[in-house]
């Protein structure tokens, strides 16, 4: 079975509540595709006003980022029964930002990606290198070791159920886009790590998004690849473009 795309916005730390209504609305007229599914992923204040302000629309709203504990003394946090309550589906786990600034690592990504799974929350898995790496040659041996610990002790099922996001660190807001080989040759082989940890159907299932200043111009050629089932898009979400990005076809 085809898989269906997925194309996210990831708004990180941009827009108030009642921007976010704003750009919410904007947008809706302009995400009609039944042929992906097009989840925003907004930061935590945003995330009530704006499945509110999608209702009746295509838009899914997810989050950036969970917390893996149930409850308790983690001030600041946000648990996974949170965004569950609200009707969220989708969260972002292990950005590049997120393990740059607030260390997160491999480990925590996993403890985060098996919590989501256990309350039905589906993870959108980031994996990267950064330039040094990708000048070592050591990309694909990096990109495999990130997907292995993520996917450790998660079930096939789950993992069929899963989306990875290959974000090159050096093409995050930088403008500098991975070209269309280097995206398709990473996908593919985050395709065949998961086909070795499983089994084929498990890698035939799971979507794997590329990510990196994708723009209207990009997402077309990006997103035709084989192995490419759409993308995490950063700045891109935040301006009525993302409606082309949406519409790429
Ligand atoms: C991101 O934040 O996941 C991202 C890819 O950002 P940008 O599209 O701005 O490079």
């Amino acid at each position: 079975m085809a898989r269906k795309k997925i194309i996210a916005g990831n708004w990180k730390m941009n827009m108030t509540p009642s921007e976010a209504v704003e750009l919410v609305n904007t947008l809706k007229p302009l995400v009609t595709t039944e042929d992906a599914d097009v989840v925003f992923c907004v930061p935590a204040i945003d995330i009530i006003p704006a499945i509110e302000a999608a209702k009746g629309s295509n838009i899914q709203i997810g989050a950036e980022n969970m917390y893996y504990e149930e409850k308790g003394a983690f001030t600041g946090e946000i648990s996974p029964n949170m965004l569950t309550d609200v009707g969220v589906k989708y969260v972002i786990i292990g950005h590049s930002e997120r393990r740059e600034y607030f260390a997160e690592t491999d480990e925590t990504v996993n403890k985060k990606v098996l919590k989501a799974f256990e309350h039905g929350i589906t993870p959108i898995i980031c994996c990267g290198e950064s330039l040094t790496q990708r000048e070592q040659g050591i990309t694909i041996d990096w990109i495999r070791q990130q997907i292995k610990i993520a996917f450790l002790n998660v079930t096939a099922e789950q993992a069929a159920s899963a989306v990875v996001a290959y974000e090159p660190i050096w093409a995050i807001g930088t403008g500098k886009t991975a070209t269309t080989e280097q995206a398709q040759e990473v996908c593919k082989a985050i395709r065949e790590c998961i086909a070795e940890i499983y089994d084929d159907a498990t890698a035939a299932a799971i979507r794997i998004q590329y990510g990196g200043s994708v723009n209207a111009d990009t997402a077309a050629e990006l997103f035709a690849q084989p192995d490419i089932d759409g993308g995490l898009v950063g700045g891109a979400s935040l301006k009525p473009d993302f409606g082309k990005i949406v519409n790429y076809k």
